[in-house]
C-alpha cells in the first residue's frame, strides 16, 4: 500500500490533476465527505486528509510515504527524514512582511525599533529580521495573522499572500516580501528504498506532468 498525504483546500485541488497524470483519482472529494482515509481507482494507493502544516510529520515518520507540503510548512518542519525530490509548482503565494496602512514600517526600522512580530512562520520570521538586522518580539499565531495589527497585539505580521485581497479588506500593506512559496513533493526516504518499484513511477509521472 502506497499512502499520500495531502492538505484540504488548494494543495488537494492543485495535486489532483498530478495524480490523474499518474493514472491516480480520488474516490471521495474531502471538501464533501467527512472521511479522513480516501481510497483511490487503485487498491494499492490512498490518500490521507491532515492538516497541511501536519503533511511533514506523517511523512517523516513513515504513517504516509508521500506527500505535498508548502516551502512555508517545510522551513518550520526544517524537513528531516525527508526526500524532496520536485517542486510541483502548485499553490504558489508569496510569504511577505505586512503592516497596517498607517504604520510606517521604513522609519520604524530606521530608527532601529524593536518590533512585536505576530505570525505562524516563526522560524522564516526570525531569520528574516535577523538578516535586517532588526530586533523583534516574536507572537506565535496559528492563524487569521491579519488580525493582530488590528487589536494591537503587534506592529507587523509575517504571512503568505497571493492577491492580496485578504490585507486590503483589513486594511493592512505589504512591506517587504520574504520568499517565494509553492508546495513539494516529500517522500519517506525509508518508504523510498523499500517500495522504489512503486514509488518511482508515480515520481516519474509527475515530473512528467510538470515539464507539459
Ligand atoms: P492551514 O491549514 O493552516 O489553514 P492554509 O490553508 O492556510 O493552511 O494553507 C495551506 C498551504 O497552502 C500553505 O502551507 C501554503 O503553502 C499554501 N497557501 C497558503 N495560503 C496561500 C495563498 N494565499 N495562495 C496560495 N497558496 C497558499
Ligand atoms: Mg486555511
Amino acid at each position: 500500500m502506497i499512502t499520500i498525504a495531502l492538505s484540504k483546500g488548494r494543495i488537494f485541488e492543485e495535486t489532483m490533476p498530478l495524480l490523474a497524470a499518474a493514472g491516480i483519482t480520488a474516490l471521495d472529494d474531502p471538501e464533501t465527505s467527512r472521511k479522513l482515509i480516501l481510497d483511490t481507482n487503485r487498491s494499492d494507493v490512498r490518500l490521507i486528509i491532515v492538516r497541511a502544516s501536519d503533511v511533514p510529520t506523517y511523512v517523516q515518520y513513515g504513517a504516509a510515504d508521500i506527500g505535498v507540503a508548502g516551502k512555508d510548512v517545510l522551513n518550520e518542519h526544517g524537513g528531516q527524514g525527508l526526500y524532496q525530490p520536485l517542486d510541483l509548482n502548485i499553490a504558489r503565494c508569496r510569504m511577505m512582511v505586512a503592516v497596517r496602512d498607517d504604520f510606517d514600517y521604513e522609519s520604524a526600522v530606521k530608527q532601529g525599533a524593536r518590533l512585536r512580530v505576530a505570525t505562524k512562520y516563526v522560524n522564516a520570521a526570525r531569520e528574516h529580521f535577523a538578516a535586517k538586522g532588526v530586533h523583534i518580539d516574536l507572537i506565535k499565531l496559528y492563524g487569521s495573522m491579519e488580525l493582530a495589527p488590528l487589536v494591537g497585539l503587534s506592529d507587523v505580521i509575517v504571512d503568505l499572500v497571493s492577491s492580496g485581497g485578504t490585507l486590503r479588506a483589513n486594511h493592512l500593506k505589504a512591506v517587504e516580501h520574504i520568499s517565494d512559496v509553492s508546495s513539494r513533493l516529500v517522500v519517506n526516504q525509508a518508504a523510498l528504498k523499500l517500495k522504489r518499484d512503486k514509488i518511482q513511477p508515480m515520481l516519474d509521472a509527475f515530473a512528467q506532468a510538470l515539464i507539459k
